[in-house]
């Protein structure tokens, strides 16, 4: 094992490593400056329980019912090795499916180990590349690097071969509603599949093929209707690539945060917890309520310490280098001297004041 790898066990307190998913992914390069976040999801601590521990259990996620709905719909268009999905791809897209196989990785020979399961998925997919055989490979356990550590991916998802070609198929239980479904959820697929596409196209180009081997084109599979059956349509998802590329690109190595935290630092529960978390820096920004386990925790930590973060990026954006509200007012209304990096934004915040002093007088 690594030093960093170490490392990150400590931090987990002996706690096995949580698996990423394309959400918690996708979600990873909304704050990518956040080196909180980095340092966490690259040791898989599990950020839910480190919240509740904390007293600020987060508050999204999808209910109970929608859960159940969503794995029952999953599970018939799955049924008898996939026959539902493959009649789908034949008759409503009109593709030309001639020979299945349907592969199951989620569990080998009972095991659920990671390693075995990945080692597993690449052999498959190094078959199928070389000999263009293997059409349905279900729950491939897939491995992307995050900040300079590899993170496993657990997707719910098929990488379906067709003419040489894989492409994601994605299960989703929102509905199509006379051929439309509602934006938001459409954007949110359409961003967690650029992460299994970008995914299988790490591997198989470790493997030694093209990373064009995988296509940018997502087969999304929801309800049509108010009814259980099943609809696909095509997802281009070339966009939602190249952000999260960009993005991956942007977060900062975690090896490099290890080295400006204490030896003994463990996200373990117990007393010392809270300052444990405090010991890493955060960049909350109001979008992490509905990206990040830890948003409420972190919420708290903003508004006490006066952070600008809490007031949104666009205004710590603004604000380059002010990182406390108190330092704003005080460069605002004069009481502090701005050092020489600082002159332009405290020249911006005094004739901001200004005019806010001189649009409350004219108002009175
Ligand atoms: S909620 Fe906290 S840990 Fe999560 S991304 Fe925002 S600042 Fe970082």
């Amino acid at each position: 094992m690594t030093d960093t790898a170490l490392a990150l066990e400590r931090l987990r307190g002996g706690a096995p490593p949580r698996n990423h998913d394309a959400r918690t992914i996708a979600a990873l390069t909304a704050n990518p400056g956040c080196a909180r976040r980095g340092v966490m999801d690259a040791a898989g601590v599990d950020k839910d329980a480190v919240a509740r521990a904390l007293g600020f259990p987060a508050q999204f996620g999808q209910s109970q019912f929608a859960i159940t709905r969503g794995n029952a719909f999953e599970a018939k268009v799955k049924a008898d090795g996939c026959a539902e999905l493959l009649t789908l791809l034949r008759d409503r897209l009109g593709l030309t499916v001639p020979e299945v196989s349907y592969a199951d990785l989620e569990v080998v020979g009972g095991n659920e180990g990671r390693e075995l399961r990945y080692t597993r998925t690449r052999r498959l997919l190094a078959r199928a590349l070389e000999s263009g055989e293997g059409t349905l490979f279900d729950h491939p356990l897939l491995r992307l690097d995050i900040a300079g550590q590899p993170a496993y991916l657990e997707p719910d998802v098929i990488a379906f071969q067709l003419g040489g070609r894989f492409h994601v198929i994605e299960i989703k239980s929102f509905a199509v509603i006379d051929g439309q479904a509602e934006p938001d959820q459409v954007a949110a697929a359409a961003r967690q599949s650029a992460v299994y596409v970008l995914a299988l196209r790490r591997l198989v180009t470790e493997l030694g093929a093209p990373a064009d081997r995988v296509s940018h084109e997502v087969f999304l599979v929801c309800p049509e209707n108010f009814s259980n059956r099943p609809t696909a349509s095509l997802l281009d998802v070339r966009p939602q690539l190249a952000v999260l590329e960009r993005q991956l690109a942007r977060l900062t190595r975690v090896d490099r945060i290890l080295e400006t935290l204490p030896d003994d630092l463990t996200f373990a529960p117990g007393e010392a917890l809270a300052d444990a978390v405090r010991a890493v820096e955060a960049r909350y920004a109001p979008e992490c309520m509905s990206t990040c386990e830890m948003a409420f925790f972190c919420r708290d930590e903003a508004r006490a310490c006066g952070s600008t973060g809490a007031l949104g990026r666009s205004v710590r954006d603004d604000l380059g280098g002010v990182e406390s509200i108190g330092t704003a007012l005080a460069l605002a209304d004069g009481t502090m001297e701005p050092t020489p990096d600082l002159a332009e934004t405290a020249a911006q915040l005094r004739l901001a004041a200004r005019l806010r002093r001189e649009a409350l007088d004219g108002a009175a």
